[in-house]
């Protein structure tokens, strides 16, 4: 229960966006879970009094947001920044509608792909749909932008992007905590059929008010609160804003800086104002050249990502401290500090799926059976690693099964015998059905695995609509994934065990030889949440007769010493996959 009377808290980006979203009456809250914003849902589900779920991919978050806001309900929806790409269709219409109950899109970007496939730059997205971004940088703020953000909401009648990035959202910092204020209105929903209807007759009368909300928002920038002049030293001013702002007062506290707290749309008088008080103007932002772009078009001369100048800050990465203050000193003439060793570096490990993960059977099949493998997002996209391989392609959700339809149609269906498309649970129920009727529908012969850990492992293990337990962990209908893969029209559909190595190789050689749409469901839970772990691995060395078989796992208990393995008794959770490769009888299965 968070607490109500006044106190501070050392609270994550993501929870003071949480706490502020529950300060301010949010009623629903909805997402699809997604590094680094996993954890917003996660503190809402938390708190009493609001309607929190995980909903199947983002768009639907999006839409369930959409229908709250429609009955006056202030509603909250959190998603990875390309999750936000999932939801762009019902946004850029949503954005023409009147809102009536404050509406928070937090988009949680990336830099430096620590854990995605692209590292856009989601501030385009609130000029896309004429909406304002705010965009915080401490917890502070989290919390205080998100409590604005809905007020804002409503008060424009817009839908409002929260924008963050990593290091705000995974970053902790002091925040004081308020009450909650309960909603005074009445929730009820009046058909307004003009408003809520944007077929070409409606949306053509709501765009022109579209653009007048727009120059009323940037009338409201100028003077909004969360843009800040801080002036002091004359000689460099800086354009500044997120966590960008932190590591600019961080390189140099004594220079003058311009906080866009609200980074779209801008403030163009207060900009030209604070240009003409600096000499030089830098704009430090991460990601785009987002603001360098409308100032250039102002124009005001900046240094920033070089869209006229040189380039002084990278456009690719993540920004810090150090970066900032090194690419302002060398473009200021100064010398470049020499470089200095990193002190006690951690080893580098590449990543690797967990001992005992249930996926490591699938490719270890997959690459004994030289398949092609089109693949999708989760833990599972590191089977394109050593020693398997054996995962080819990886676009976005939900792509492997329109991509190895599209194999087959260029390639033909005797390629289709040697193709599979892999995909986990959650992320078959986020996009992987329409694809799957698509193969049905326009006659492919692609054989889908999917690969069912019973979880949404990779973002944390949050639930999902086939594992059985809701966004609180409760007890909640489960899709049976058999049913629903049979109701898209695949008859073909077999489950097979991924620890049973045989099986699940018979199971896929047959699927793939068929000449329709074939389904295998490789059932096991995943490794870190089963709570069944069998003893370790029992290595008989005089057994050994060294042939490396073992190793074709890539299981990171199984260590290499010399041409023997070592078991790693820590790490070995027992589903003696390993046992099953070992012909000469030198690891054994253990009585628990
Ligand atoms: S039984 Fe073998 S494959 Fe399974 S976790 Fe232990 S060492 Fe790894
Ligand atoms: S598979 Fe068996 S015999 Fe071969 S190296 Fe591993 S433990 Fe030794």
């Amino acid at each position: 229960m968070p607490p109500e009377k006044e106190s501070v808290a050392i609270l994550l980006g993501n929870e003071a966006i949480a706490r502020g979203a529950y300060e301010a009456g949010v009623a629903v809250a909805t997402g699809y879970p997604g590094t680094p914003s996993t954890e917003v849902i996660e503190a809402l589900a938390k708190m009493p009094d609001i309607w929190v779920q995980w909903s199947p991919n983002e768009k639907v978050a999006l839409e369930v947001a959409t229908g709250a806001s429609f009955a006056g309900a202030r509603a909250l929806v959190a998603m990875k920044h390309v999750g936000l790409n999932v939801a762009a269709d019902p946004l850029l219409t949503f954005c023409y509608m009147p809102v009536k109950g404050g509406t928070v899109i937090v988009s949680a970007g990336d830099p430096g792909m620590f854990s995605s496939q692209n590292e856009q730059d989601n501030r385009h997205y609130g000029c896309i749909a004429r909406i304002p971004v705010l965009a915080p940088s401490d917890s502070q703020e989290a919390k205080d932008f998100t409590i604005a953000a809905f007020d804002i909401s409503e008060h424009f009648s817009t839908p409002v992007i929260l924008f963050t990035t990593t290091r705000l959202s995974h970053g902790r910092s002091a925040v004081s905590l308020g009450k909650r204020i309960k909603p005074s209105r009445t929730l009820e929903f009046v058909p307004r059929i003009q408003d809520f209807v944007m077929v070409p007759a409606n949306a053509r009368k709501r765009h022109p008010i579209v653009e007048q909300r727009l120059d009323a928002l940037k009338e409201y920038a100028e003077n909004c609160q969360f843009n800040k002049m801080e002036l002091k030293d004359r000689d460099i001013g800086f354009v500044t804003g997120g966590i960008a702002y932190q590591y600019v007062k961080e390189a140099f506290p004594e220079a003058s800086v311009l906080k866009l707290g609200l980074a779209y749309p801008l403030p163009k008088k207060l900009i030209a104002d604070f240009a003409s008080q600096v000499d030089r103007l830098f704009v430090v932002e991460e990601g785009d050249p987002f603001w360098e772009k409308e100032i250039l078009a102002m124009g005001i001369d900046v240094i920033g990502q070089g869209l006229t100048g040189p380039a002084v800050f990278p456009r690719t990465g993540e920004l810090s401290t150090d970066i900032v203050r090194r690419a302002v000193e060398t473009h200021l003439g100064a010398k470049p500090p020499v470089e200095e060793e990193p002190r006690d570096a951690l080893p580098l490990r590449p990543p690797t799926l967990c001992a005992g993960c249930p996926h490591r059977g699938v490719f270890y099949v997959l690459a004994k059976c030289r398949l092609n493998v089109t693949g999708d997002i989760g833990c599972y996209a590191l089977g394109a690693s050593p020693p398997f391989n054996s995962l080819h392609t990886c676009t976005c959700m939900g792509a492997s099964i329109g991509e190895a339809m599209g194999l087959e149609k260029a390639m033909g269906t005797e390629f289709s015998r040697r193709t599979v498309a892999v995909i986990g649970d959650s992320t078959f129920l986020h996009s992987g059905i329409a694809p799957l009727i698509d193969v049905v529908y326009n006659r492919g012969t692609v054989t889908v695995v999917i690969l069912d850990n019973g979880t949404t492992a990779m973002t944390g293990h949050q639930d999902n609509p086939a594992s059985g337990r809701d966004a609180r962990g409760k007890p909640a209908p489960r899709v049976d994934l058999e049913a629903l893969v049979r109701a898209c029209g695949v008859k073909d559909v077999s489950i097979a065990d991924p620890y049973d190595l045989e099986g699940t190789e018979k199971a896929i050689r047959e699927a793939v030889s068929r000449e329709e749409p074939s389904v295998v469901i490789t059932r096991r839970s995943c490794a870190l949440t089963s709570g069944t772990a069998k003893p370790p691995v029992h290595y008989l060395s005089e057994l050994c007769i060294e042939c490396g078989n073992c190793f074709r796992i890539g299981c990171p208990a199984l260590e290499k010493e010399n041409k023997r393995p070592r078991v790693n008794e820590t790490l070995c959770n027992g589903c003696y996959m390993c046992v099953q490769l070992c012909k000469s009888g030198a690891l054994a299965e253990q009585e628990a």
